[in-house]
């Protein structure tokens, strides 16, 4: 299942949003659906084993109406796509922002909102919502997928980078967070929550990393 908004343009009255609820209702794979006209919006439920996106958009392209945007829901929040770069972003709890942010950005999040990171490796934005967007060089740790990154941090929480892991696996033949993590930190934490810049826990990163140095043996 899928959830969209899309942006529809040319719906003045109630009559409007029935013809497009009609246009909608002649698809399989509708599971639900709420159109209006005075928000020019259409919110879409949808099995995407049975139609696609790109299906429902032509669908209503068909009457006097044109889609004009589309937006992915997740977990009923919307997700922007990042304002430098376009490309789709993730929701980030705010309990991260305390050890990602330098001060002078700090300000910038305002609690009960929402703020998003940006997925894309060559884009120097690091987080950012409607109304704000914060540059990487604003951050007091590096995001590790991000171009030009120093050091490659991959488990946050007890700060273990790429190399550690590497020398872990190909010296000492350590395959598992537990042992990796418990090799370096005498007392192991996971506070993904609160450590990983994307706010969940690093372990299916530190797991692909491992298998990357373990198929190199
Ligand atoms: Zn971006």
């Amino acid at each position: 299942m899928k959830t969209i908004k899309l942006e529809i343009k040319g719906m003045t009255c109630p009559s409007c949003s029935a013809s497009v609820n009609r246009l909608i209702e002649q698809l399989d794979g509708i599971r639900h659906k709420e159109v209006n006209h005075v928000t020019d919006n259409a919110r879409i439920e949808f099995d995407e084993n049975l139609i696609s996106q790109e299906a429902i958009i032509a669908k209503i392209n068909e009457g006097h109406y044109k889609v004009v945007g589309q937006e992915d829901v997740v977990n009923e929040v919307v997700v922007p796509s990042c304002p430098t770069c376009g490309k789709k972003g993730s929701l980030v709890p705010n309990t991260i922002f305390r050890s990602m942010l330098k001060p002078e950005v700090s300000g910038l999040i305002i609690a009960g909102k929402e703020h998003f990171i940006c997925l894309n490796p060559a884009c120097n934005t690091a987080y950012y919502n409607q109304d704000i967007r914060i540059d990487k060089a604003k951050l007091r740790r590096e995001i590790w997928y991000k171009k030009g990154t120093k050091r490659n941090i991959i488990c946050y929480c007890n700060n273990i980078d790429r190399e550690q892991i590497k020398d872990a696996v190909q010296h000492h033949g350590l395959e598992t967070w537990e042992d990796i993590t418990s090799h370096y930190r005498k007392k192991v934490i996971e506070k993904c929550e609160l450590l990983n810049p994307t706010g969940h826990c690093c372990r299916s990163t530190f797991d692909k990393v491992v298998q990357k140095f373990k198929s190199k043996n």
